[in-house]
């Protein structure tokens, strides 16, 4: 069994969150979900307050909180915003592999710039190479002491606005997966371009670009742990990553749940409020009856990662819970507003779009399910 309730910071940090959620990201968030402009006003907002760098450890000057304070943050941030949440997400993704795997130089090289206020990006999907990561096609072969850097990576977050990248590069095609190693790449350097950003249908707030590597020198020590450890750290990673995926799914679904309460007891059929139906109670409690389960199984992986206890399948279970049910009331909650959820002059059908995406990324559903058979299958 684990303890559920919150520390005092837990609880001020989540407070002080959901004000600036409400004050700052609720108000535009259509906005910039219609322009697919970054809303760097906001993240600006959240660098300064140094949200943006939420595990970087106390010793490297960030606040280091811990999983359990790092998903309420995103679960906040989803209720306003899943791209915004995103993106703050994926700054913490592009750390874990420095916080497994780096020196304590690395980690101050890659921190310091962090903590400076910049965003950054976790480099692993290819064109050729999504729920096959072991396909990874970037090679990365050692000069002297440097490595140079070659290939595509694609659905990079933050791709475009950040100013460092954990990259997955391999060292040695034949060697397959065991060729896989893992670098921090600073954007400055000579050869690094963004290319093409994606146009989406949803979380539209969240930078999403190719990065391209032609001829990138870095040094040898940009090398995270071992040449052809990269497989083991990137699945490492998403074991502390995916519960995030979950949190801002959770975050996302209670604001459906909130607006569809909201518009049940204001939307009037047959001379009464639709909320006095029971066929619109009962779809309202099994929206509440889902988030409340996925909270539960969000916040139990965030507890055993740091607890140190094993978590790979809690957190593929949180990841794949939370997302189908955030799908299923988003859905749902259209469905509340009826012809109104349809239309974009109201807010629901954004979060059902929003809504999509946590099924996709961070290793999709199927993989998920993937990933706990072969967990329970062992
Ligand atoms: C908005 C966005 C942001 C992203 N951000 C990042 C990022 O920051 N960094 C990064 O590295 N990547 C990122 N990604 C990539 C994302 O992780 C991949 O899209 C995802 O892992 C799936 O890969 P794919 O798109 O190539 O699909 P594919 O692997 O081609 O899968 C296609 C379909 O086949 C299914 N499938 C594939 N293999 C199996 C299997 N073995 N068993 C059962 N079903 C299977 C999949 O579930 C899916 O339904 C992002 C993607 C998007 C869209």
């Amino acid at each position: 069994m684990f303890d559920m309730s919150l520390t005092e910071e837990q609880m001020i940090l989540q407070q002080n969150v959901r004000e600036f959620v409400q004050k700052k990201i609720t108000p535009v968030a259509n906005k910039y979900d219609q322009s697919g402009e970054f809303p760097w006003e906001v993240i600006n907002e959240l660098i300064a307050m140094d949200l943006h760098c939420m595990p970087v450890p106390v010793e490297y000057g960030g606040p280091g909180l811990d999983a359990v304070s790092c998903a309420l943050l995103a679960e906040e941030l989803g209720k306003g915003d899943a791209g915004i949440a995103t993106t703050i997400a994926a700054n913490g993704l592009t750390s874990y592999p420095v916080m497994l795997a780096g020196t304590p130089e690395q980690k101050k090289m890659y921190f310091d710039i962090l903590m400076q206020g910049k965003l950054a990006g976790f480099c692993l999907t290819e064109p050729n190479a999504g729920s096959d990561a072991g396909g990874v096609m970037t090679t990365a072969v050692r000069e002297g002491d440097e490595y140079v850097l070659n290939g595509t990576k694609c659905f990079i977050t933050n791709g475009g606005v950040a100013d460092v990248y954990t990259v997955f590069a391999n060292v040695d095609i034949k060697k397959g997966i065991r060729g896989l190693s893992a670098f921090i790449v600073e954007r400055s350097r000579e050869g690094v371009q963004v290319g093409q950003e994606e146009d989406k249908m949803g979380i539209r707030t969240s930078n999403t670009t190719e990065v391209i590597f032609k001829n990138v020198r870095v040094p040898a020590d940009h090398l995270l742990g071992r040449e052809g450890e990269g497989f083991k750290i990137a699945m490492q990673t998403l074991d502390v990553a995916r519960p995030m995926v979950g949190a801002i799914s959770v975050g996302l679904a209670q604001s459906a749940l909130d607006l569809a309460i909201n518009y049940s007891k204001e939307r009037r059929q047959f001379g009464k409020p639709i909320a006095s139906l029971q066929a619109i109670q009962f779809m309202l409690a099994d929206m509440a009856i889902q988030i409340e389960a996925a909270r539960s199984m969000v916040y139990r992986a965030c507890y055993l990662i740091d607890a140190k206890k094993p978590h790979g399948k809690e957190a593929a279970i949180a990841k794949v819970f939370a997302s189908d049910m955030a799908m299923q009331v988003t859905t749902d909650a259209v469905q509340v507003f009826g012809g109104y959820g349809y239309s974009r002059q109201y807010p629901v059908e954004k979060l059902m779009r929003d809504a999509k995406i946590m099924q996709i990324f961070e290793g999709t559903n199927q993989i998920q399910r993937v990933v706990i058979a072969g967990q329970i299958l062992r």
